[in-house]
C-alpha cells in the first residue's frame, strides 16, 4: 500500500466543497467580499448542474430567487439569461403567492454559471474530491482531498448536495453514483461523523428524459411563456424572451394499472429504498398509491435545452425497472412512440441534522464549518442557492470580524427557510412553500429588493450599481404612490366612476380610492392617461401597496407582535436543566437547539407556550 502523501495544495481563507447551486452562491459571496476562496467540485462539468427539472423558480421558489438576487446573488441573473420561457404562476390568486418560474436551458445554465465563477477574482476552482475536514481545537484549519492535497483555510462551506455516498436505484439495480452518472463522493461522510455531525439518509427521484422527435405533441396542450411580466433579476429591465413551449398531457387509468400491477417491483414499495423522500415532489408510483381516486395526473413535457432533443417528463418521476417505465410512459397520450433517452431513477444520499447548526449555518461543534443546500435536508435548486449565499456571506463576515447576518421570518423567505431548518429541523427533504411563511403578504417577490438590497449592501455583497438601481426604483415607487393618492376634482372622476356603477362621490377621489373599489388599474391608466412612464415592476408594487393596504397593515401589526418575542434574547450559555418549571422534553429540546430568543424558543417542536412563559419569567427575574 503506497505511503499516503499529504501536501499543501493551496492556502485559502475559505474552501467551498461542491459547485452545485449552494456552492456557487457560497463561493461567489465569499470571493466578492474579498475572501481568497477555493471551490472544490468532483467534476467541473457538473457546475450548477440541474439534475432534475430544467426550471428555476415556481411557487415560493420564485420568491427565493428574487431574494437571492436582491442580496447580490447570481441565480436570478443566470436564470434570466438562460431561460427558454418564463411564466408568472398563480396569477389567479393573491399577490403573496404569485411566483415566477423559468424553463431553463440546462447546458446553457451550467456554461453561464461556470463562466461567472471563472471570471470572479479571489476565486480558484479545483476538480478534486474533499475527503476530510481538518480540525484543531474545535476550529476548522483545512480540507484534505482524496489525492492528499491539503487546502488550509479558516472556514469551509459544505455544499455536497446529493453526492455524499450517492446511490442511484432503478428497480433492484443499486449503483454507487451521483446524479446522471456523475461520480459520487464516498469519503467525506466518515470525516463529518468524526467531527460530530449527525448524518442521516434522504432520497429523491427524477423522471425519464424522452427524445422530443418521437413525441406526438398534437395530443398535448401547448403551454407558452408569458410576456407582460418582469424578470427574475432586479438588474434586468425586460423578461427573458420565450423561445420554446412546454406541453401538458395526463396519465390515465392504463398508466395507473401498469404501476399497480408492478408495485412489488418498485424499490419504493419492496423495501430496496429505505430512506425518506420529498413529500411535495412525490414519484408517480406514490401519487397513484396515495390518490387512488384520481383518474389522471398532470404531466408537463419540458424541453431540457435549445441544443438537445431531451424532454423532461415533469410529474412522472420514478424508480421502476426499465421495462415497466417503457410501458408507463408509452401509455400516456402523445408518448405512445416516445423513445426514452435517459430512464428515471431514485438517488439516496447522506445529509446532516440541522439542529446542530446555528442560524448562520455554522456547525455548533466546530468553528468555521458551515453547511448549505441539500446536505441540510432541503430539496430544490433555489433552497440550496439561498442557503449557499447565507453560509458564504456569514463565513465572510466572521472572517472579516463583522457581526453575523441573520434574516428574520418577517424579513425574507430565506429567513423562514433557515429558521425552520435550525429550529424545527426536518425529517424529510424540505421544500419551500408559501404556506410556511406566516408573514407572506409582506414577503412578496415584487418587493424583495425593498426588503433586502440595503442589507446586502451593508454586508458588502451588493454592488454600487445594484444599489443605485434599487434606489432609483424605490424613488419611482414612492413618487407613483404619491400620485396614486392624489385627490382628483369631482368633475373629472364622476363620469368615470358612473361607468362602473358608482354613485357620485361627495368629494374628490384619488386613483388609490378607485383601485380599492376594484376598478382595474389598466382602465384608470387608459382613461386618465397616467402612469405610463413607470415600469411594470414599479406599477405592480405600488398597486399592491394600495389594494392590499388593509392586509399589509394587519401584516405589519402581526410582525410587531412577533418581534416582541424575537427581541427577547436568550443567553447562549443557559443550562435549561436548571430552570424550574420547564418540562423535561422542553429542557432537552432547548439544550439541543439553544435558541437565540424567545420567539425561536417558541417554534421548537416540543416547547409549548407554557414553557415560553416560564422562560419569560426566568428572563424577567434575571
Ligand atoms: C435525481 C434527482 C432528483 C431531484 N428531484 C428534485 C425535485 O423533484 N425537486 C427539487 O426541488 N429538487 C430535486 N432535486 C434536488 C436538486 O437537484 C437539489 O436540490 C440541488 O441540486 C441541490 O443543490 P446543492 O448545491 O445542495 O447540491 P448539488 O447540486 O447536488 O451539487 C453538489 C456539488 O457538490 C460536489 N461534491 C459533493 N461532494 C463532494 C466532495 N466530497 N468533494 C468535492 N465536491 C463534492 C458535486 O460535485 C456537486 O458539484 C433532485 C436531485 C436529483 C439528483
Amino acid at each position: 500500500m503506497e505511503q499516503e502523501i499529504t501536501f499543501l495544495e493551496y492556502a485559502a481563507d475559505a474552501v467551498v466543497v461542491g459547485a452545485g447551486h449552494a456552492g456557487c452562491e457560497a463561493a461567489l459571496a465569499l470571493a466578492r467580499t474579498g475572501q481568497n476562496t477555493a471551490l472544490l467540485t468532483l467534476n467541473l462539468d457538473s457546475i450548477a448542474f440541474l439534475p432534475c427539472n430544467p426550471s428555476i423558480g415556481g411557487t415560493a421558489k420564485g420568491h427565493l430567487v428574487r431574494e437571492i438576487d436582491a442580496l447580490g446573488g447570481e441565480m436570478g441573473i443566470v436564470a434570466d439569461k438562460t431561460a427558454l420561457q418564463i411564466r408568472m404562476l398563480n396569477v389567479g390568486k393573491g399577490a403573496a403567492v404569485q411566483s415566477l418560474r423559468a424553463q431553463s436551458d440546462k447546458n446553457a445554465y451550467h456554461r453561464e454559471m461556470k463562466q461567472v465563477l471563472e471570471n470572479t477574482p479571489n476565486l480558484r476552482i479545483i476538480q478534486a474530491e474533499a475527503a476530510e475536514i481538518l480540525v484543531e481545537d474545535n476550529k476548522c484549519v483545512g480540507v484534505k482531498t482524496t489525492y492528499g492535497g491539503v487546502i488550509s483555510c479558516k472556514a469551509v462551506i459544505l455544499c455536497t448536495g446529493v453526492y455524499l455516498n450517492g446511490e442511484t436505484i432503478t428497480g433492484n439495480v443499486v449503483q454507487k453514483s451521483g446524479p446522471n452518472g456523475f461520480a459520487p463522493a464516498n469519503h467525506l461522510t466518515e470525516s463529518l461523523i468524526n467531527i460530530g455531525f449527525n448524518v442521516r439518509r434522504f432520497k429523491t427521484g427524477t423522471p425519464a428524459r424522452l427524445d422530443g422527435r418521437t413525441i406526438d405533441y398534437s395530443k398535448c396542450e401547448i403551454q407558452n411563456g408569458d410576456t407582460d411580466i418582469y424578470p427574475f433579476s432586479f438588474m434586468h429591465d425586460n423578461p427573458p424572451e420565450n423561445k420554446m413551449p412546454c406541453y401538458l398531457t395526463y396519465t390515465n387509468l392504463e398508466t395507473h394499472g401498469v404501476i399497480m400491477e408492478n408495485l412489488d417491483r418498485s424499490p419504493l414499495y419492496n423495501g430496496v429504498i429505505q430512506s425518506t423522500g420529498p413529500r411535495y415532489c412525490p414519484s408517480i408510483e406514490t401519487k397513484v398509491v396515495r390518490f387512488k381516486d384520481k383518474e389522471r395526473h398532470q404531466i408537463f413535457l419540458e424541453p431540457e435545452g435549445a441544443d438537445t432533443l431531451e424532454v423532461y417528463v415533469q410529474g412522472m418521476s420514478t424508480s421502476m425497472p426499465h421495462d415497466v417505465q417503457r410501458k408507463m410512459y408509452a401509455s400516456v397520450a402523445g408518448l405512445e412512440k416516445a423513445d426514452i433517452m435517459r430512464y428515471g431513477y431514485a438517488i439516496e444520499y447522506d445529509c446532516i441534522d440541522t439542529l446542530d447548526v446555528l442560524p448562520t449555518l455554522e456547525f455548533k461543534k466546530v468553528e468555521g464549518v458551515y453547511t448549505a443546500g441539500q446536505i441540510n435536508g432541503t430539496s430544490g435548486y433555489e433552497e440550496a442557492a439561498a442557503q449557499g449565499l447565507m453560509a458564504g456571506l456569514n463565513a465572510s463576515l466572521k472572517l472579516r470580524g463583522l457581526p453575523p447576518f441573520i434574516l428574520r421570518r418577517d424579513e425574507a423567505y430565506i429567513g423562514v427557510l433557515i429558521d425552520d431548518l435550525v429550529t424545527k429541523g426536518t425529517d424529510e427533504p424540505y421544500r419551500m412553500m408559501t404556506s410556511r411563511a406566516e408573514h407572506r403578504i409582506c414577503l412578496r417577490q415584487d418587493n424583495a429588493d425593498f426588503r433586502l438590497t440595503e442589507k446586502g449592501y451593508a454586508c458588502g455583497l451588493v454592488t454600487e450599481a445594484r444599489l443605485a438601481r434599487y434606489q432609483a426604483r424605490k424613488a419611482k415607487y414612492e413618487e407613483l404612490l404619491e400620485k396614486m393618492r392624489t385627490r382628483l376634482p369631482l368633475k373629472e372622476v364622476a363620469p368615470f366612476l358612473q361607468k362602473y356603477g358608482y354613485d357620485q362621490p361627495s368629494s374628490g377621489v384619488s386613483y388609490a380610492d378607485m383601485l380599492k373599489r376594484s376598478i382595474p388599474l389598466k382602465d384608470i391608466m387608459e382613461h386618465f392617461d397616467v402612469f405610463k412612464e413607470y415600469g411594470k415592476d414599479v406599477i405592480e408594487t405600488a398597486e399592491i401597496t394600495v389594494r392590499y393596504e388593509g392586509y399589509l397593515k394587519q401584516g405589519l401589526e402581526m410582525i410587531e407582535r412577533a418581534k416582541k418575542l424575537e427581541d427577547k434574547a436568550l443567553p447562549e450559555d443557559i443550562d435549561y436543566d436548571t430552570i424550574a418549571g420547564l418540562r423535561l422534553e422542553a429542557r432537552e429540546k432547548l439544550n439541543r437547539v439553544r435558541p437565540m430568543n424567545l420567539g425561536q424558543a417558541g417554534r421548537i417542536s416540543g416547547v409549548n407556550p407554557a414553557d415560553v412563559s416560564v422562560l419569560m419569567v426566568w428572563l424577567a427575574t434575571r
